[in-house]
């Protein structure tokens, strides 16, 4: 018998529970007599058959006649704090605006080892009544550690009286030792504002000023802190930070790459002598449990996260900062579809609180609103410490093609060539990971193709294997043409990472060449390890792919080639050409920090294109204006607003007549247009076929409601499915 079966008769109250599955609403549940709860609390909640742990989403009116007979009753109230409000509106907030199901909302919030119910407390030990029958040298130890009244949990007890295990469980079974309840989080140290800040200069002194003077407002603002690479953004939203615990705020930093940031931890270890709270996909589930509690009690004072961060239920959240906010990784394609620096912006109205975003290259839409009053710019115009920034020249190269199966021109080598002579380091950027993109047989023309995607198969020479980087496919490479069995016959087409380091070792054998790209970058541990010895000096010359952009400092490098940085500006991808500069700045502001001048080489077949005058020009400020202007031309956002519809499935007939449906059904209104259905870009993505449908308003419509209805208006049959991506990023 269940509990709930206990309190199945007699009156009580009804509360609507969400819970977190692919579900619009909450069911409703009765509240047994002996359990109070109030909106925002966790209870466990019968559901076919097994328990599921959910949040009281609303009480529903106990005048209203209802069957009790026929509604289960919560079996529990967890004892945690309920999620507060302004995080059960946030949640109804993103819900609405991405059309997902509320439940698979909450689901980003609590999580799915959550939803099996709360992270068990540790059991510490403090001493207790009966005195040991036996009193040894080593129960004396463990008797005079617990004397001070701390409890301990058992380990870290026998560690401190540096005794066996079983010394302390001697004494716990004669009753010695007695159990008391610790939070989960025992034994977190949190950072201390009151340290004091590196010695700010003049211009980081005044943006620090108006950043903490933003974070201690008490209000909601959007604070946008712009500076070129080096200018020391950190070291000032450090000090917003600093200003928001001192107020007992929890505060939220947002990073792109959360394994990558082992030289911010230390700076953050260095300000504020502990470490923050991480969140990201690596942490264990007993890690992943013990940070969410700490969240959610408001433990955690700073918490550092990929960008499901900002959906920890927060106990009192003051202060929101997103670092490389134009990132496009903040962006989540799958699931719950959402722009997290989009939504932190939202979060921070909800619980009007202020909001920092730092990028050296604001994105378009942050610049727009700027521009509008709507946000407020701090600007670091100068590198710290006198640096300059790099110099940026173009190598046209139509005029100065690379020797043939070569990837280095002319002016680059000898770039290189002079650069080692100073013993200092290089770095390559080639955004391609693996030995080549493509493999070709030379003689019937046959080229390895995923089956599941409409993509080539890029061939990984190191692991002998060539591999779909859309859906993970892999076969040992084919040492015959799997088409016409022509034996010897396959070639490799273009470059990758490792035809680069090919092609390096060959003309340059003494060099300590390293590859950084997501292929040996596995952990944290991987990236810390080869950055410190990047840091030694014990490489000279680092090729990598955009995982080498994130804001490493290497005082020795000086010398950045971009080998194709016309690579992001093909396809219908409205933000090629920003995305592009954005990534290109970026990674030529890895060349000369410190007291060296760096040097950028960019590698183009269109030296005339505006990203790459932007660059070699030093305008940002003209690239910016012209794309702004190109937009707004355009009706494109920020000035315009887009949705996409994806219609995908297995039946390629019934997927393009779900389509077609849609696009019969299709809203119409003067201040808007759909396009479509066209095949996407990847037509066959993991076995699914896949059709688009864009729509394109002004910004007066209300987006979310219009496609929600239009939707509404067509059943796709079983197997296909329609999703809807607000402000599409991603133009698969
Ligand atoms: P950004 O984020 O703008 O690229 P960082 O905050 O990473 O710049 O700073 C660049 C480098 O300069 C870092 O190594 C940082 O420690 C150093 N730096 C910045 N400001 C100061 C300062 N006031 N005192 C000492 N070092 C600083
Ligand atoms: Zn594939």
């Amino acid at each position: 018998m269940t509990i709930s079966d206990m309190f199945e008769d007699g009156r009580g109250e009804r509360v609507s529970v969400l819970l977190p599955l692919r579900l619009a609403r909450g069911f409703d549940y009765r509240v047994p007599d002996r359990v109070m709860v109030k909106p925002g609390d966790y209870v466990t909640v019968p559901l076919s058959g097994r328990m599921v742990t959910g949040v009281v989403w609303d009480t529903l009116s106990s005048s209203e006649e209802f069957d009790s007979s026929k509604l289960k009753s919560i079996a529990e109230r967890i004892d945690l704090p309920a999620m507060p409000p302004v995080h059960r509106k946030f949640l109804e907030w993103v819900s609405a605006y991405t059309l997902s199901p509320l439940g698979m909302v909450l689901r980003m919030s609590v999580g799915r080892g959550m939803a099996n119910g709360p992270p068990k407390p540790k059991v510490g030990y403090v001493l207790g009544g009966a005195p040991p029958e036996r009193v040894t040298r080593a129960r004396e130890r463990v008797l005079s550690t617990v004397a001070d009244g701390r409890p301990r949990i058992p380990l870290d007890l026998a560690r401190e009286a540096a005794v066996g295990p079983s010394v302390v469980k001697g004494l716990i079974d004669a009753g010695t030792l007695i159990p008391v309840e610790l939070p989960a989080y025992l034994g977190t140290l949190g950072p201390d504002w009151s340290r004091p800040s590196l010695e700010l200069n003049e211009g980081q002194t005044a943006a620090a000023a108006e950043l903490r003077h933003k974070a201690g407002a008490g209000r909601y603002s959007v604070s946008v802190l712009e500076g070129v690479t080096g200018s020391g953004k950190t070291e000032v939203y450090f000090e917003a930070i600093a200003r928001a615990l001192e107020l007992g705020h929890q505060v939220l930093v947002l990073l792109p790459e959360i394994g990558l940031t082992a030289q911010w931890l230390e700076r953050f270890k260095a300000r504020f002598g502990a470490a923050p709270e991480l969140w990201h996909s690596d942490l264990t589930p007993s890690q992943r449990k013990r940070a969410w509690r700490a969240v959610a009690d408001g433990v955690a004072r700073v918490v550092v996260g990929a960008r499901s961060a900002l959906f920890l239920p927060y106990a009192d959240l003051g202060l929101i900062v997103v670092d490389e906010e134009h990132d496009p990784s903040f962006k989540q394609d799958e699931g719950v579809i959402y722009q997290a620096r989009d939504m932190a912006v939202v979060r921070a109205s909800l619980g009007e609180i202020p909001i920092i975003l730092v990028s050296a290259t604001p994105a378009l839409e942050t610049v727009v609103n700027v521009r509008a009053g709507r946000y407020h710019r701090v600007h670091l115009p100068n590198r710290f410490g006198g640096a300059k920034l790099p110099d940026i020249t173009a190598v046209d190269m139509r005029a100065h093609p690379p020797e043939r199966g070569s990837w280095l021109s002319p002016p680059l080598l000898t770039t290189i060539e002079s650069n080692i002579a100073d013993g200092e380091q290089i770095m390559l950027f080639l955004n391609r990971r693996g030995y080549a993109p493509l493999s070709l047989c030379r003689t019937c023309g046959h080229r390895l193709q995923c089956p599941d995607c409409s993509a080539w198969l890029v061939e990984h020479r190191r692991r002998g294997r060539s591999q779909c980087h859309h859906c993970g496919y892999t076969l040992p490479l084919p040492s015959k043409c799997p088409e016409c069995g022509g034996a010897d016959s396959m070639v490799a087409c273009g470059p990758g990472v490792e035809r680069l380091a090919e092609e390096v070792d060959s003309r340059f054998p003494d060099l300590r060449v390293e590859i950084m790209s997501s292929d040996n970058m596995t952990s944290p541990r991987a990236v810390a390890d080869l950055i410190g010895r990047v840091e030694r000096h014990e490489v000279d010359l680092l090729i990598g792919t955009q995982i080498v952009a994130k804001g490493h400092h290497f005082p020795l490098l000086t010398l950045v080639g971009v080998i194709d940085a016309d690579l992001g500006l093909t396809g219908g991808d409205l933000r090629a050409a920003e995305r592009t500069y954005q990534l290109l700045f970026q990674v030529a502001g890895r060349a000369g920090r410190a007291d060296r001048p760096g040097r950028v080489v960019l590698q183009t077949y269109v030296p005339e294109h505006p990203v790459m005058t932007a660059l070699t020009s030093s305008d940002p400020e003209g690239f910016v204006a012209r794309e702004i202007e190109a937009r707004r031309g355009a009706g494109m956002p920020p000035f315009g607003r887009l949705a996409a519809i994806i219609v995908s499935g297995h039946d390629p007939s019934k997927t393009h007549k779900t389509a077609q449906a849609l696009a019969r059904s299709a809203p119409q209104a003067a201040e808007l247009q759909v396009f479509g259905p066209a095949p996407a870009p990847l037509p066959l993505l993991r076995g699914r076929h896949r059709w688009r449908l864009l729509l394109k308003a002004s910004r007066s419509i209300d987006v979310s409601e219009t496609v929600r209805r239009w939707l509404d208006t067509v059943t796709p049959p079983p197997k296909v499915q329609v999703r809807a991506d607000i402000d599409p990023y991603s133009f698969l």
